[in-house]
């Protein structure tokens, strides 16, 4: 009987899974965890990613014992874990499900040509995605770079198939070396994770969980609360998704099985069509990473104001909504998508500080950083993507604040130091008089700060700004 090694990465589970399931049907089978950061560059994973696979890959080893063949991991470079790993177990096949981002497709079309070289069999799967991004073209064959009419193509070639199921596994016969989790030296030195252990439970069962009750109690509401960061009213399944402990194909048929025609349902697969597109742009755009999609904002006169880019990262902007969404994702790894989309406006608009430096910042914080989410999600918010938000719609934080949190109930939550502020003044301390702000013990610029920018003048400046690109 053959041995495969499969090497997984973004894979983290045993349901649904392309490459497990087809080294499973023709032999023994060897899962291989290569941990090799320095092999994702610029994009190596952050404090918070790190916290996470460390939890991931412990459950996931735990799942793979069960199902029969225990996981082997290894320190990098990849192509020295893998040939290593194939010959201890004499392995002929390795597999592997692909990924998408530039960086890591490079190495992966380097490592199956030198393992071929070997005289090693190679094979790929698509198990990250619900399309493949070659398939999808605009009528001319080009890509698409608008949402809308990707959405309506998607629709009508991409029939999604039901998951596989976990694969019984027969592990090779000789024992293969392998370290524990512990010895990848994961987590922080300095606990400073508590926030993380008190929100996420990662692995496949906690992804499931996860779907599941949201399918139950949340999805039939989704399209009226998604934008209310002051209610449970998304999934919170993206750093599953993140690390793949649960497909997409897999979310999209448990919510189609239940709801196949509820409009909270259909709001909610059209959300996870923008991470398809995110990956279709990712893919087809692999530079926009680093520089915008679109190119005139190559000259965009960006501050360098660093105090300012600390007081946004810190929460300390005097702005609520921005500050406590910025708390939040310190707290957690994880901020509401109507929050992300306002303190990356803030960041881009009132502050002038470049899309880049919030990207990296989100990337080092956040439980479920994806480059394809993140890159997509920062330019559209920029205003320099694709489908993008025009620059010159520039959202107001205060009038943001109290349409998705009018109660204040977010930001009481996130900053403490305010939350006996009535509703009406909550989200601009600043209007509330001396006596309002002495009753809630409040004292702007000490107990709390003052504005950071005066909003009207910041977007003033960012409407010059991007009337000399024009
Ligand atoms: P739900 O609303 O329950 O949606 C379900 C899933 O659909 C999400 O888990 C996600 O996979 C996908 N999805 C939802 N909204 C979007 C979107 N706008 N774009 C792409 N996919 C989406 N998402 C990430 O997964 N990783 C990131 O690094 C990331 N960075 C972002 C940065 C900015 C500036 C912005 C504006 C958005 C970013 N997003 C990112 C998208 C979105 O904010 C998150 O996917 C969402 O908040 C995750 O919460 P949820 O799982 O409860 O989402």
């Amino acid at each position: 009987m053959r041995t495969s090694i499969v090497w997984l990465h973004n894979d983290l589970r045993t349901r649904d899974n392309p490459a497990l399931h087809h080294a499973a049907s023709e032999g023994h089978v060897l899962p291989l965890f290569a941990w090799a950061p320095s092999e994702e560059k610029d994009w190596q994973p952050g404090g918070a990613h790190k916290w996470w696979l460390h939890h991931s890959l412990s459950e996931l080893a735990k799942s793979l014992t069960d199902a029969g063949s225990p996981l082997v991991l290894q320190k990098g470079p990849s192509l020295d874990a893998i040939l290593k790993t194939a010959k201890q177990s004499k392995a002929s096949h390795v597999y592997w499900n692909e990924r998408y981002e530039p960086l890591l497709r490079r190495r992966d079309l380097k490592i199956q040509a030198s393992l071929r070289d070997t005289g090693l069999e190679v094979k790929t799967f698509q198990g990250a995605l619900l399309h493949d991004p070659d398939e999808i073209r605009t009528n001319k064959g080009d890509p698409y770079r608008v949402f809308t009419p990707f959405w309506k193509k998607f629709k009508d070639l991409v029939a999604v198939p039901q998951p596989l199921p976990a694969p019984q596994l027969t592990p090779p016969s000789n024992s293969i070396e392998s370290l524990a989790v512990e010895d990848l030296e994961l987590l922080p030195t300095i606990d400073w994770a508590g926030g993380l252990r008190e929100t996420w439970t990662p692995g496949e069962k906690g992804a499931h969980d996860r779907i599941n009750a949201f399918i139950d109690e949340g999805i039939l509401t989704y399209h009226d609360r998604r934008d209310r960061p002051d209610l449970d009213g998304t999934s919170t399944v993206s750093p599953h998704l993140r690390y793949g402990e649960i497909s997409p194909r897999q979310i999209w048929n448990a919510v189609t099985d239940q709801h196949p025609r509820a409009r909270g349902a259909m709001a909610y697969l059209r959300e996870i069509g923008w991470r398809e597109f995110s990956y279709h742009l990712l893919y087809h755009f692999p530079h926009t990473t680093t520089k915008p999609l679109n190119e005139r904002f190559k000259s965009f006169p960006w501050s360098g104001d660093k105090v300012a880019l600390k007081r946004w990262q810190k929460g300390l902007t005097g702005y609520p909504i921005v500050d406590a969404g910025m708390r939040q994702l310190w707290h957690t790894g994880w901020m509401h998508n109507r929050v992300r989309m306002i303190v990356a406006s803030f960041l881009t608009k009132d502050l002038l500080i470049r899309w880049q430096e919030g990207a990296a910042w989100f990337w080092d914080t956040l439980v479920d950083g994806d480059l394809a989410n993140n890159t997509q999600g920062w330019q559209w918010s920029a205003g320099c993507g694709a489908d993008a938000q025009p620059f010159f719609r520039i959202f107001n934080p205060v009038s943001q604040g109290r349409k998705f949190d009018p109660e204040g109930a977010y930001v009481r939550k996130w900053i403490p130091e305010i939350a006996e502020l009535p509703a009406k003044l909550i989200h601009a301390p600043w209007e509330a008089s001396p006596a309002a702000l002495k009753d809630a013990g409040v004292v702007l610029g000490d107990t709390y700060p003052e504005p950071i920018v005066d909003h009207s003048d910041a977007r003033k400046s960012a409407l010059a700004a991007f009337e000399k690109l024009r």
